[in-house]
C-alpha cells in the first residue's frame, strides 16, 4: 500500500491520533493507498505554521519579484514531474490517464502566469480631495488561506487557487478530497524540495467534517477558497460568514449545450459528446442538458447516440479507453439512482441507462454513457446535477425559447451555443446567465480566462489577472502633510 501522510511545516506528518483510512482505485474497486486521517489537532498545527510563515523572513520577507521568480521555478519542477503526479491522480480518481496527464502538464502555466503577476500588484496614490493630506493604498496578502478541493481534477483545481494565493504572498492550508489526496501531498513535498519555504503550503488530509469544518472555522484562517458541491458550499459559506472571512465558492452546474438548426451538426455532435461524456461527466462544466432546436432534434440525437455509443469503457490507464469509471462508490450509487429518477419522471432512454457489464469492464464502478430524450426542463434530471455520464435532451422552438430554458436553472456555470449565425451567437452570449459561454466549442479553460459561476454555481472568479484580487486586502494610508488641526469633534 502506498502511504499518503499529511504535509505540515515542510515535513511529512502523521495524524496526531495515528489514524489512517484507505483510498480505493475506482477501476478495481480495491484499496491502493492509506491516507492519514486528520482532525482538529492537525488543523491547529497546520494553521499555526502557516500563520508563522506569513511573517517569517523566508517567505514574508521576500520581495514580490523574488516570490514571482520562485513560482516560475516551481512551474519547471511541476512540469518535470507531471507524469508521476498524473499517475497518482488516476489511481485515486480513475479518470483517463490521457486527460489527467494533459491537465497536470498544464498546471505549470498557472505558476508561470501568477509568478509573472506577483510584482505587478500595486497600490496607488489617491488624488485625495482634502487639502493637506497625502493618501495611498497598499495591497497586502489576505493571510492564511484555506483551500478545499474536490476529487474530479485535484491538482488542476488546486493550482487555480494555490498559484494566485502564493503570488499574493499568502500561505495556505489545503484540505484535498478524502478520495484523492495522494497527488496534493506529492506536490507539497516536491515544491518544498524545490525551495518553497516551510509552512507556506501545508496539507491536512481527512474527511470534510473532521478537517474541512474546523479549518473553515479556525480564527486564524482569513480566507476560504472552496471547490465542490453546492450543498457543502452553502455550509462553508455560512460558517465563513459567521467568522467574517473572505470566501470564494466554485460549485456545481447543470450547463446547457444549445444547438441551433443552422449549426454544423458534425462539430456540434462532437462537442455535445465531449461536453458530457469526457471525464465520465464528472466535471462541474459538464454540458448535461442538450437543448436542441426542434427541426434537427431527431438528426442530432441520432448522431450523438451513434458517436457516444462507440465509446470504449475500460482501464483508464489504457490509451484505447474513452470512458473511465465513476470515481467514488457513493457517486456511482448516486448516478445509478438518477437513472431511475429520470425513467420514473417519464424520460426515455436513447442510449445506455444502466451499469456496464462486469464481463466487459471488470469490477470497477462503470456506468454506460446514457442519453435521455423526452425530457422537460422541470424534471429532476434537467434541474439537478448528476455529475456522471448522463445527458438530458430537451427540444426548443426558437432563440427566445432557448434562452428561457437555458436560464431556467438554479445554476449558471457554463453554456455552449452552436450556430453559424454570429449575430445569434453574440445575442445568446449576452442573454445566458452563466460565468462562461462557449460558441461552437465546449469545455475550453485557460489560466488567463476568468472562470466561475452565476447563481448557485458560486461566488468569486478564478483564473485571469483579476483572480489575484481574491487573495489581497487593500489598506489605505493617510498622511497629514499640512492639514489644519480643525475641530476635534467633527469628521475630517
Ligand atoms: P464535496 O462538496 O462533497 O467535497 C468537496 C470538498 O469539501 C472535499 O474535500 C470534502 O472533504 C470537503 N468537505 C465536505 N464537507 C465539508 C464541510 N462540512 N466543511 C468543509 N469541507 C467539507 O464535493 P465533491 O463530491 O468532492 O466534488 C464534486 C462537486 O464539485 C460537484 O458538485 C461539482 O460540480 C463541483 N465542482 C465544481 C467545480 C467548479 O469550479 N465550479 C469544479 C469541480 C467540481
Amino acid at each position: 500500500m502506498y502511504d499518503v501522510p499529511m504535509f505540515i511545516d515542510g515535513a511529512e506528518h502523521r495524524a496526531v491520533d495515528g489514524a489512517w483510512f484507505d483510498s480505493e482505485d475506482p477501476y478495481t474497486g480495491k484499496p491502493w493507498a492509506q491516507v492519514a486521517q486528520g482532525g482538529a489537532a492537525d488543523v491547529d498545527l497546520a494553521v499555526a505554521t502557516a500563520n508563522a510563515a506569513l511573517e517569517a523572513d523566508a517567505w514574508g520577507g521576500l520581495t514580490a519579484t523574488a516570490r514571482g521568480a520562485l513560482l516560475v521555478r516551481l512551474a519547471d519542477v511541476i512540469a518535470e514531474h507531471a507524469d508521476e503526479l498524473a499517475a497518482l491522480e488516476v489511481n485515486d480518481n480513475g479518470k483517463l490517464l490521457a486527460e489527467m496527464a494533459g491537465q497536470v502538464a498544464y498546471v505549470p502555466q498557472w505558476f508561470r502566469y501568477y509568478g509573472g503577476l506577483a510584482d505587478k500588484i500595486e497600490g496607488r496614490v489617491l488624488p485625495i480631495d482634502k487639502p493637506g493630506y497625502f493618501a495611498y493604498t497598499r495591497r497586502e496578502p489576505v493571510g492564511v488561506t484555506a483551500i478545499i478541493t474536490p476529487w474530479n481534477s485535484p491538482l488542476l483545481l488546486l493550482a487555480w487557487k494555490l498559484a494566485p494565493a502564493l503570488a499574493a504572498g499568502c500561505t495556505v492550508v489545503v484540505k484535498p478530497s478524502e478520495f484523492t489526496s495522494a497527488s496534493t501531498v506529492a506536490l507539497a513535498r516536491l515544491l518544498h524540495e524545490a525551495g518553497l519555504p516551510k509552512g507556506v503550503f501545508n496539507v491536512v488530509t481527512g474527511f470534510g467534517k473532521d478537517v474541512g469544518a474546523p479549518l473553515v472555522e479556525h480564527p486564524d484562517v482569513a480566507k476560504v477558497s472552496f471547490t465542490g458541491s453546492d450543498a457543502t458550499g452553502r455550509s462553508i459559506g455560512a460558517s465563513a460568514g459567521q467568522g467574517i472571512k473572505h470566501v470564494a465558492l466554485e460549485l456545481g452546474g447543470k450547463s446547457p449545450n444549445i444547438v441551433f438548426a443552422d449549426a454544423d451538426l458534425i462539430s456540434a455532435a462532437n462537442g455535445v459528446v465531449s461536453g458530457i461524456f469526457a471525464a465520465t461527466g464528472q466535471t462541474c462544466i459538464a454540458g448535461s442538458r442538450l437543448l436542441v432546436q426542434r427541426e434537427i432534434h431527431d438528426e442530432l440525437v441520432s448522431r450523438v447516440v451513434e458517436l457516444a455509443g462507440t465509446a470504449r469503457m475500460g482501464d483508464p490507464r489504457s490509451p484505447d479507453t474513452q470512458v473511465g469509471p465513476i470515481t467514488t462508490r457513493p457517486q456511482y450509487q448516486k448516478v445509478l439512482s438518477y437513472l431511475d429518477v429520470a425513467r420514473e419522471d417519464g424520460a426515455q432512454v436513447a442510449l445506455g441507462g444502466g451499469p456496464a457489464d462486469p464481463a466487459d469492464v471488470g469490477d470497477g464502478w462503470f456506468v454506460r454513457p446514457t442519453i435521455f430524450t423526452g425530457v422537460r426542463n422541470d424534471m429532476r434530471i434537467a434541474q439537478e446535477e448528476v455529475f456522471g455520464p448522463v445527458l438530458a435532451v430537451i427540444p426548443f422552438e426558437d432563440e427566445a425559447d432557448a434562452v428561457r430554458i437555458a436560464n431556467d436553472s438554479a445554476y449558471g456555470l457554463g453554456a455552449g451555443v452552436w450556430t453559424s449565425d454570429m449575430g445569434r451567437a453574440l445575442r445568446m452570449a449576452d442573454a445566458i446567465k452563466a460565468g462562461t459561454v462557449w460558441v461552437n466549442t465546449y469545455r475550453a479553460v485557460s489560466f488567463m480566462a476568468p472562470f466561475g459561476g452565476y447563481k448557485s454555481s458560486g461566488v468569486g472568479r478564478e483564473n485571469g489577472a483579476e483572480a489575484i484580487e481574491e487573495y489581497l486586502e487593500t489598506k489605505t494610508v493617510w498622511i497629514n502633510s499640512g492639514a489644519p488641526v480643525g475641530n476635534p469633534f467633527v469628521l475630517k
